[in-house]
């Protein structure tokens, strides 16, 4: 295969190193061998990270928030849902970068700008007498980084938000490593007030025993779960099954992804309480939905 025409000791080993990057991230113990196509995407992702780096100084970075609602159609908390204007890539949703930025340690200041923006917002609503609370997504790299709770700490000090209208939405995958370390920092920062809720519930693989051993508020049942519900028999039980538990372990449940009247017909008949989704709302920039829930200038 090699040398091609041309081809320096460098380009080949620079060749191998992406073949092997591949491999890796196809889950590692493989073979895979070097594509002209992956040369670009080398080239694409560092040239992504470079602008992200831009995005966090410049002001590139908007917040959407998505409402929840009650069984009466009141919206009682909204979802926080990271966006990137991008200056020439246009408007980039949070798959094509939170993946880049958790590789590459970038999710560290991004994901903090997330809860400071989240704190501010609360502390303006906690002045005009606003009672929603706010869900921030936090990552598992973010989560585990060595000061995050006391970052976290700092922020609600400087800002003066009210920690219990602040929900931090985490994947089961915080507790397939490192239990004992993610069990300490639950406990900590639900002293601080601070809620816990499962995202995406039911896709992970992770054991259920973790959930009666964690201070958790809330459980998001995976939109793939509420699809086709009430027709498919199969997501029905699940849902129908992940609400009978989470009564029994006394947690609240949100369902993700309602857009029909039909799944929230039958959400709500099988006692799911509160609903996320295109039927009630997009998400849609902060200051609009501050303005929707009434927040004044
Ligand atoms: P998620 O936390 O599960 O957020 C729900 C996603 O479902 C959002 O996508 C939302 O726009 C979308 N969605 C809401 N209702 C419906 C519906 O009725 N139908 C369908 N098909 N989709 C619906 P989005 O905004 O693209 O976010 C995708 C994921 O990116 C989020 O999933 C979350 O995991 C991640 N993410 C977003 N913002 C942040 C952030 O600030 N930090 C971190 N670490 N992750 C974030
Ligand atoms: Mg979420
Ligand atoms: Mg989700």
């Amino acid at each position: 295969l090699f040398p091609k025409a041309g081809q320096q000791i460098d380009d080949l080993l620079r060749e191998a190193d992406t073949a092997m990057y591949r491999a890796k991230s196809a889950g590692r113990n493989r073979i895979a061998f070097f594509e002209l196509t992956m040369q670009h995407e080398v080239e694409e992702r560092l040239a992504l990270e470079q602008e992200l780096k831009e995005a966090l100084a410049g002001e590139q970075l908007r917040l959407d928030v998505q409402s929840q609602v009650d069984a009466q159609g009141r919206e009682v908390a909204g979802e926080l849902l990271l966006r990137w204007l991008h200056p020439t890539r246009g408007l980039l949703p949070p798959m094509r970068f939170i993946p880049l930025a958790e590789e590459t340690g970038l999710i560290l200041p991004l994901g903090e700008w997330v809860i400071e923006q989240a704190c501010h917002t609360l502390a303006r609503m906690r002045r005009q007498g606003l009672t929603q609370s706010l869900a921030v997504n936090v990552s598992a790299r973010q989560f585990r980084s060595e000061d995050f709770v006391p970052r976290v700490q700092a922020i609600l000090q400087r800002t003066g938000a009210p920690a219990q209208q602040l929900v931090f939405e985490v994947t089961e995958s915080l507790f397939i490593q490192d239990w004992d370390n993610s069990l300490r920092r639950i406990i900590e920062l639900v002293k601080m007030g601070i809620r816990f809720s499962i995202d995406d519930f039911g896709t992970g693989y992770s054991s259920l025993s973790y959930l009666q051993r964690l201070p958790l508020f809330e459980l998001k049942i995976d939109r793939g779960f509420v699809q086709d519900t009430p027709q498919n028999i199969n997501n029905k039980a699940i849902v129908q099954s992940i609400l009978s538990m989470a009564q029994h372990l006394g947690l609240e449940v949100v369902a993700e992804g309602v857009e029909t009247q039909a799944q929230a017909d039958f959400l709500r008949a099988s006692h799911c309480h509160r609903l996320q989704g295109y039927l009630y709302s997009q998400p849609q920039p902060l200051q609009d939905w501050l303005a929707h829930i009434g927040l004044n200038d």
